[in-house]
């Protein structure tokens, strides 16, 4: 049974990982052109990712360096952004000429959740999206979710003659967790018989750099099988699943993603309760499940770089040594950037987190654990 892979573009390779806009350009053309080599077809970018630079990226590694025909291109309509119904057309032309294209083949509203529902049917946002379709300018209309069920069920019923497909956060660590609820999302798009995109098996990289315990377990049981495989294999296991996104930043990892998914095979029982028991362990060492995304730091008055300190502190808290170099890079940070204890708990960070995270309360035990008993070098 073949699925589709489709090629994530929210962290595309960068010469700087403090500058979200350095592409490696020489990287990301090798990583397109070994992609469509293999018989993959699928780019999903989006108008915010890589500080709105991803799709003018997109335009140069893929658009402009191969044939309309042998790519499909998705891309979607940030209702975060969007201050008028006016917007809609505007950032859709310019999202047209940052791709050099003259439609898209699927375009989705973006991260759509109970923050920007009510705007989204005030501005009439699925009715834009179909009336664009039907001018010839969209193949396939979908919605990137991340809210609970009970509101994907309302949508599904007011709108869903205007949505093709839905594209839903599918991975085995999210699958039970109250915060997502995977699981009961997959089964309200299967009841609508919507067709899913699965977005972040891997949950920004959680799922491939598990604890040491959870790749025993894994390896054991297969060596030859990387970490991440298994997490796109239980996102492609499931029912309605018809694609999974993976962002690939390096031609390994392209290579093990297409051998996988060109060859896919169903998880079996054996594998289901290894993952289990992964899914319990990588639990009861992550301290905060952030998936890296960025989305809450576009309007963080301070500054503050939530995913890195996050990460900084998932792995101090998965540290037994009394020194880390943990705090070595928080200080490091926090030289050009807020630091957590200056946070002004405005919350604008928490209405954007797809997570449905606590961040200020979070960055509080960053602060404790990372302030407390440090020299912080002090910004001019
Ligand atoms: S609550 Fe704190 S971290 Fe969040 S946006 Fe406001 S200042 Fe930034
Ligand atoms: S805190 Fe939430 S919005 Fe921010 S990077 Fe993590 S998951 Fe994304």
């Amino acid at each position: 049974m073949e699925k589709r892979l489709g090629f994530g573009c929210m962290r595309l390779p960068l010469l700087d990982q403090n500058d979200q806009a350095s592409f490696d350009t020489e990287t990301l053309n090798k990583l397109v052109d070994t992609f469509l080599a293999k018989g993959f077809t699928y780019f999903d970018t989006a108008y915010t990712y890589h500080s709105y630079r991803a799709e003018e990226a997109m335009r140069k590694a893929l658009v402009e360096r191969h044939h309309r025909s042998s790519f499909q291109l998705a891309t979607k309509l940030p209702l975060r952004d969007l201050k008028d119904r006016d917007d809609m057309e505007h950032i859709f032309n310019e999202q047209l000429e940052n791709c050099g294209v003259d439609f898209f083949d699927y375009y989705l509203l973006h991260n759509m959740g109970s923050n920007v529902y009510e705007k989204c049917c005030k501005y009439g946002a699925f009715d834009f999206a179909a009336k664009k379709k039907s001018e010839g300018k969209i193949k396939f209309v979908g919605m990137s979710f991340h809210d609970m069920p009970e509101l994907l069920d309302e949508i599904l019923v007011k709108y869903g003659d205007r949505l093709d497909f839905v594209q839903l956060q599918i991975n085995y660590i999210d699958w039970e967790q109250p915060n997502v609820q995977a699981c009961r999302c997959l089964e309200i798009a299967n009841k609508y018989n919507k067709p899913v995109i699965a977005m972040e098996p891997c949950k920004g990289g959680t799922l491939v750099n598990v604890p040491k315990e959870a790749e025993q377990l894994m390896k054991a049981y297969n060596a030859a099988a990387s970490i991440a495989s298994w997490a796109l294999r239980f996102a492609a296991s499931q029912q309605g699943v018809f694609c999974v996104l993976s962002g690939m930043n390096s031609i390994e990892q392209i290579e093990d993603n297409i051998a996988l998914m060109s060859d896919f095979k169903t998880l079996n029982n054996e594998e289901y309760d290894i993952i289990e028991k992964v899914v319990k362990i990588i639990n009861d060492n992550t301290a905060v499940q952030c998936t890296a995304c960025e989305y809450c730091t576009h309007g963080c008055p301070k500054n503050i770089p939530i995913p890195k300190y996050f990460a900084l502190y998932n792995s101090i808290m998965r540290t037994t040594s009394s020194f880390s170099s943990q705090m070595v890079y928080y200080n490091n940070i926090a030289i050009s950037h807020g630091k957590a204890s200056e946070c002004i708990d405005c919350k604008q960070c928490e209405l954007a987190c797809p997570q449905h995270l606590p961040i200020t309360k979070h960055l509080k035990a960053v602060m404790e654990k990372f302030e407390k008993n440090s020299i912080i070098p002090t910004r001019k």
